[in-house]
């Protein structure tokens, strides 16, 4: 009971919010509407703060300032080195501003501060230094085609790309998307999520300051069927990139094939297993599989949300599990030591509800959590199920909240069919000391990202994407840059016609 009540006191951050209007051509301006929208804090329902409110005529605003800026130069006329120098004072602003980013952050999302401060914002500039690295090493290939010509191909930038994040994690899918795609020397238009607008309008004023040329990143707030329905079909933008949920997915490349057929990649849902082996030490597979299901809210895509637990250990794994998501602290994110938020939003807190509901109805035993936590704000309890079967609806939808459902398996060709027996294919987890069994899951495994002993690890050189209804493509790493370029062949004859 104290700490539910504490929760409900909630600390006031240290920092006022000054860029809410929309970032067009370099400059902050309102909505051509004149319309603006409450952005909540997740903590108590209140209202942080108005933003401006993005539609079609200011998404047609931001892409012809980011075409002229394209057309006209500078920035894909620059030197790549001109480009690498400006991405990378701009991350060394952001490490300055490393504690108001992340306080913005926590704020407008819920998460822990100690993950926003210590973790995300450290990592969003680790991902703009690593893409700043790429500016001036990206180059195309001589070719020794047949006949006397000479053949080398150029790496060209696409030109203005569109780009659609969703709130579970607003500054590192800015990072993901920006990041590559400023370093191949494209412009943006980015749609953030309605539910957390205010860190990228943050930055983005940041870039700015590190000299980034007026037009080349604008920053529209707004929400999905409006703003970005417009982007996605708009027949200018040139490349479009989104992260969200698998229907919307599909909603945004169906506007990009009926507009002006632009390429897309898709980051989507998942419903990741995460396999604990009969040789796993109980104690610590426990651990990390809490980490894979329990972090952020439990809203990642890749969330580790099916545990497998062999039947040799299951026992013992479901009473530590449960202890352990008891034992999870919960409360205001601002606060020391707290593990876990309150969810996103009211729609995203009723929808995680319904499924604990859900999985309670269908059979599965729940051990621990089940409700809300506290009266006010979105905080559910950690929930753990045991018993869950594959044909339950909490086997197979994505919740994006903390609630962990744990099955049992006999045999390894048993859990790879079950575990790859879902239409999403983003990541899995392997725990297990046995070689042979993780090369077998490995390769059986049909996913973006295995990790073995591990799980959640995003270094910016690791490529993520999902394979089956998880999404199209790589981002990360060296994969990501093809997304933001084009490939021309050019042929010259040796001889003189
Ligand atoms: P979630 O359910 O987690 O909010 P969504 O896929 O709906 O996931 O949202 C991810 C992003 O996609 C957000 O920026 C949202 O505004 C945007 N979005 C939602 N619907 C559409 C749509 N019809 N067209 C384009 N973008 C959309």
């Amino acid at each position: 009971a104290t700490a539910a009540a504490a929760a409900e006191v909630p600390i006031v951050p240290s920092i006022s919010v000054n860029h809410t209007q929309l970032l067009i051509n370099g400059q902050f301006v309102d909505a051509a509407s004149g319309k603006t929208f409450p952005t909540l804090d997740p903590r108590t329902g209140e209202v942080i703060t108005n933003v401006a409110e993005g539609d079609v005529e200011d998404i047609n605003r931001a892409v012809s300032a980011a075409r002229k800026a394209f057309d006209e130069g500078p920035w894909p006329k620059m030197t790549a080195y001109e480009r690498s120098r400006i991405m990378l004072r701009f991350a060394d602003l952001v490490d300055k501003h490393n504690d108001e980013i992340a306080a913005l952050e926590t704020w407008d999302n819920g998460k822990p501060y100690e993950q926003s401060a210590k973790v995300e914002v450290p990592m969003f500039t680790r991902l703009f230094r690593y893409y700043a690295g790429w500016a001036d090493k990206i180059h195309g290939l001589t070719i020794p085609a047949d006949g006397e010509y000479h053949v080398h191909t150029l790496h060209e930038p696409i030109g203005v790309a569109g780009q659609i994040i969703p709130w579970n994690f607003p500054l590192l899918m800015y990072a993901w998307k920006v990041g590559p795609a400023l370093a191949c020397g494209n412009t943006v238009v980015i749609k953030t999520a309605e539910q957390t607008p205010l860190s990228a309008l943050y930055v983005s004023k940041l870039f700015h300051e590190a000299g980034l040329p007026e037009g080349v990143l604008n920053v529209i707030s707004g929400f999905g069927p409006t703003a970005g329905a417009a982007l996605a079909s708009h027949m200018d933008v040139d490349k479009l990139a989104f992260t969200g949920s698998t229907d919307t997915g599909k909603v945004v490349l169906e506007l990009a094939a009926r507009s002006n057929l632009k390429p897309v990649t898709l980051e989507l849902g998942g419903k990741s297993p995460f396999i604990v082996c009969e040789d796993a030490d109980v104690d610590q597979a426990v651990e990390l599989a809490h980490f894979a299901l329990f972090f952020n809210q439990g809203q990642c895509c890749c969330a580790g949300s099916r545990t497998f637990v062999h039947e040799r250990v299951y026992d013992e794994f479901i009473e530590k599990a449960k202890a352990r998501a008891i034992k999870r602290t919960v409360g205001d994110p601002f606060k020391e030591g707290i593990e876990q938020g309150p969810q996103v939003d009211s729609e995203q807190f009723e929808k995680i509800l319904r499924n604990i509901r859900s999985g309670i109805e269908h059979g599965a035993t729940l051990e621990a959590g089940g409700e809300r936590f506290g009266s006010k704000g979105y905080y559910i309890q950690p929930t753990v199920f045991s018993n869950v079967k594959d044909d339950m609806l909490i086997a197979k939808e994505e919740i994006f909240g903390p609630v962990q459902s744990i099955l049992k398996f006999k045999d390894l060709e048993e859990v790879i069919h079950r575990a790859n027996n879902t239409r999403y294919g983003l990541a899995a987890g392997v725990f297990t000391q046995n070689i042979n069994t993780a090369n077998i899951l490995t390769r059986s495994l049909r996913a973006g990202t295995v990790w073995i002993n591990c799980f959640d690890v995003f270094d910016a050189a690791i490529p993520f994407g999902g394979y089956k209804m998880s999404g199209h493509g790589r981002e990360k790493g060296i994969y990501s840059l093809s997304n933001y370029l084009q490939v021309k062949a050019v042929v010259t004859p040796l001889k003189n016609p």
